[in-house]
């Protein structure tokens, strides 16, 4: 008899991306669907890894991280946030942020533990949740009505929702997938929440430095009240191009991170050792990561200006890689048919954004990743004009 494995995640399919990115080869779609670049990252960074290969480096470093990253990223974090966070016992060094965020909801929750989850959700978050045994408590954010509004928490419906059982809620700012980010008012509302309770807080800030319009990234990391109760999860994929090195980092209190590292302990132990030689030296030069925010909005205009010649009404981005263009004046159809028949018939991949939501919740619009030279930005354009 062959055994049968009783699945963790029994509603758990292959995502979307994977899903949208076949169907992208298979037609030869430009994809704007997944979120990453396709111009290529910096050679210097790529060099400091090389030389860090070549010079020995590459025997398993500290567990938590090399020690000498971690003291970058804490005069990074000071310089950036005046947070005074200690490379001993406040950062770890991850395989990724979602391996973070994996890893610090494994440390807290226990069965039956609510967690406070806003949808459109990035993907991993409730399977992270579910595996656990934790329970998501799902809070849809407002659909923007005005032009110039972006999608928002309502804080009251979060107050409704709290129950003795919530045990932590899930942020993300910038935004994935609405290109939406928190304002100081947000932080007032969650702080008048969480205050005096033991709740939680993870705050995925992988797109810090992806922020436009001369908004402020309202990093947790700046509210050292909310700090205490908080896992704060990076991507390096994110600030220096390289999504696929797969390399991140946590930061939290001492108390926090003990129980994160215990986890972290027998899964991964330890990650890449010359990248973060590399990343170590390459983290000196600020320019490198203050300058990105600039950049990626030229792509956002370049790719918005292109757009307004197609029939797509543009939702606004104000960080992360992503921006939401609504169909409603094109199709009536649902998401994922509109944005399956755009590859397979258009060329142009994208994601449908019902697929951040748990039910499905389909407002016609669709997710387009503009982090692409400008002459991907320039074709895809040119291929939905055609609509
Ligand atoms: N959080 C969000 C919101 C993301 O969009 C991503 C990347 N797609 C991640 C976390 C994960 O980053 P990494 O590739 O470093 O795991």
């Amino acid at each position: 008899m062959q055994p049968i494995i009783q699945s963790k995640l029994p509603h758990v399919g292959t995502t979307i991306f994977t899903v949208m990115s076949v169907l992208a080869n298979e037609h030869k779609a430009i994809n704007l669907g997944q979120g990453f670049p396709d111009y290529p990252m910096n050679s210097a960074l790529t060099d400091l890894v090389n030389a860090a290969m070549k010079k020995g480096q590459n025997q398993y470093v500290h567990m938590n991280g090399l020690p000498l990253l971690r003291e970058r990223l804490a005069e990074k974090i000071n310089s950036l946030y005046s947070a005074a966070v200690d490379p001993e016992t406040d950062i770890t060094v991850t395989p990724g942020g979602t391996y973070a965020i994996y890893t610090a909801l494994t440390a807290v929750l226990q069965p039956g533990d609510e967690v406070i989850v806003f949808e459109p959700a990035y993907d991993s978050y409730i399977p992270n949740i579910e595996i656990n045994g934790g329970v998501p408590v799902l809070i849809p954010m407002t659909y923007p009505k005005n032009p110039g509004d972006s999608y928002r928490i309502d804080w009251n419906k979060v107050k409704d929702r709290i129950t003795p059982k919530t045990r932590l809620i899930m942020l993300n700012t910038p935004h994935n997938p609405t290109g939406s980010v928190l304002d100081e008012s947000d932080i007032e509302q969650l702080r008048s929440i969480v205050k005096d309770s033991g709740i939680f807080i993870l705050s995925d800030e992988v797109y810090e430095h992806l922020i436009f319009d001369g908004k402020k990234h309202e990093s947790i990391l700046r509210y050292p009240d909310l700090l205490e109760r908080s896992f704060v999860c990076f991507s390096f994929g994110k600030v220096y191009h390289c999504t696929g090195w797969k390399m991140g980092y946590c930061v939290a209190p001492a108390a926090l991170m003990k129980e994160f590292r215990k986890v972290h302990q027998f899964n991964c132990f330890t990650c890449n050792s010359p990248i973060q030689y590399a990343l170590a030296e390459f983290l000196l030069q600020k320019e490198q990561y203050l300058e990105l925010g600039s950049f990626l909005q030229q792509k956002r205009d370049r790719f918005g200006d292109l757009m307004r010649q197609t029939r797509f009404r543009a939702l606004p981005s104000y960080g992360s890689y992503f921006q939401l263009y609504s169909y409603s004046g094109i199709s009536d159809e649902n998401e994922k048919d509109f944005a399956i028949r755009l590859t397979r018939e258009y060329g142009v991949a994208t994601i449908p954004t019902s697929a951040f939501y748990k039910n499905g919740e389909d407002n016609r619009v669709l997710r387009f990743c503009f982090s692409k030279e400008d002459r991907t930005l320039e074709a895809a354009a040119e291929r939905l004009i055609k609509l």
